[in-house]
């Protein structure tokens, strides 16, 4: 039975991997995807990491994985579908068929974008990924819907690829920073659509517009794509209930990831808290594997 089983590869459970490797602790890390690095892998340039000033997002994530195998890490690519808590431990399903023992669980599965939906059905046609997509739209009109980070991000991103750029937000102000915020601004080719609703993503085997509303007055806008940057929800699928969540979702764990299931940990942006970033989801993974140890020398040997 291993001490831990790291459950995502992104930066809390990378971070998790290293810092359980240093302790000669026995562990696993499962990840859905083929890579790993996690979200931040499909950013264009990270200004915020300390140490490595304008780092692409993908070779930050492929540094963070680097780090952790050249330790010894154990990455599988095969996503966690489910976790079940016994009186010894917990077993963890993967999508591979294999079933993993472990004393305890550091989950560090992220947040996936969420989906735009129009009249409780999602929209056809609608790109979630500027850095996997952008490059189908070079010298074209996109559309990118949404106003944090996120959006603004993939707005300055897709303006150096397309001709033009509507960035459409249903607010008048943007919940982004104001360093981004300031970049886009100053983007000649980004054209501003504020207080404006996504309606309707237009046309059949390809997008040609999307209808939007501003205040009463109903527009449309021609556009060869659609990008959607509205937020993001928990990636909590495998757990069934096992720890507390908030009324978004969202893991309840103290700073050190300890949540309402002893031996169960969270880490990252699948906590909820106020502030989802690299540095924060390091700072948890490294928290997760001490309180783990932690928990490790209290359990009848
Ligand atoms: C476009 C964009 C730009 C950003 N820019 C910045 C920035 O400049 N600076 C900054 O600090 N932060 C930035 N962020 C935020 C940053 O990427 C996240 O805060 C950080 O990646 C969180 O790390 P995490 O490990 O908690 O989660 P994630 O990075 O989401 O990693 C979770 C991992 O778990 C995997 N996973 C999910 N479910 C399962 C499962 N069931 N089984 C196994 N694996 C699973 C996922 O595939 C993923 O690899 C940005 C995010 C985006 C999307």
């Amino acid at each position: 039975m291993m001490d831990i089983m790291i459950i995502g590869g992104g930066p809390a459970g990378l971070s998790a991997a290293v810092y359980a490797a240093r302790a000669r602790l026995s562990f696993v890390v499962s990840e859905k995807g083929f890579a790993g690095g996690g979200a931040i892998s499909s950013t264009e340039r990270v200004d915020n990491y300390p140490g490595l000033l304008g780092i692409s997002g993908y070779e930050l994530g492929e540094k963070f994985r680097e780090h952790a195998v050249k330790l010894g890490a154990e990455i599988v690519s095969s996503e966690a579908v489910g976790i079940k808590h016994f009186a010894d431990g917990f077993s963890t399903l993967l999508a591979n068929g294999d079933s993993i023992s472990s004393k305890t669980v550091i989950y560090a599965a992220g947040t996936s974008r969420r989906r735009l939906e129009v009249d409780g059905g999602e929209l056809p046609g609608v790109s979630y990924c500027a850095t996997c997509d952008g490059a189908f739209y070079k010298h074209k009109t996109v559309a990118v819907i949404g106003g944090g980070d996120t959006a603004l991000s993939e707005a300055l991103y897709l303006s150096r690829i397309a001709a033009r750029l509507y960035l459409i937000h249903r607010r008048a102000e943007f919940r982004a920073n104001a360093d981004l915020t300031e970049q886009v601004k100053s983007t000649s080719n980004i054209e501003l659509v504020l207080n404006a609703q996504l309606k309707r993503v237009l046309g059949k085997a390809s997008v040609s517009g999307v209808d939007i509303t501003i205040g009463n007055r109903a527009e449309k806008l021609v556009v060869d794509g659609v990008f959607a940057a509205i937020g993001s929800t928990p990636n909590t699928k495998p757990l069934h209930g096992m720890a507390d969540l908030d009324e978004h979702g969202y893991i309840v764990a103290d700073e050190n990831g300890k949540t309402s299931l002893g031996g169960f940990f969270a880490a990252g942006d699948v906590r909820a808290v106020s502030m989802r970033q690299v540095i924060t989801a390091c700072s948890d993974g490294a928290r997760c594997v001490d309180s783990a140890e932690k928990y490790l020398h209290i359990l009848p040997q």
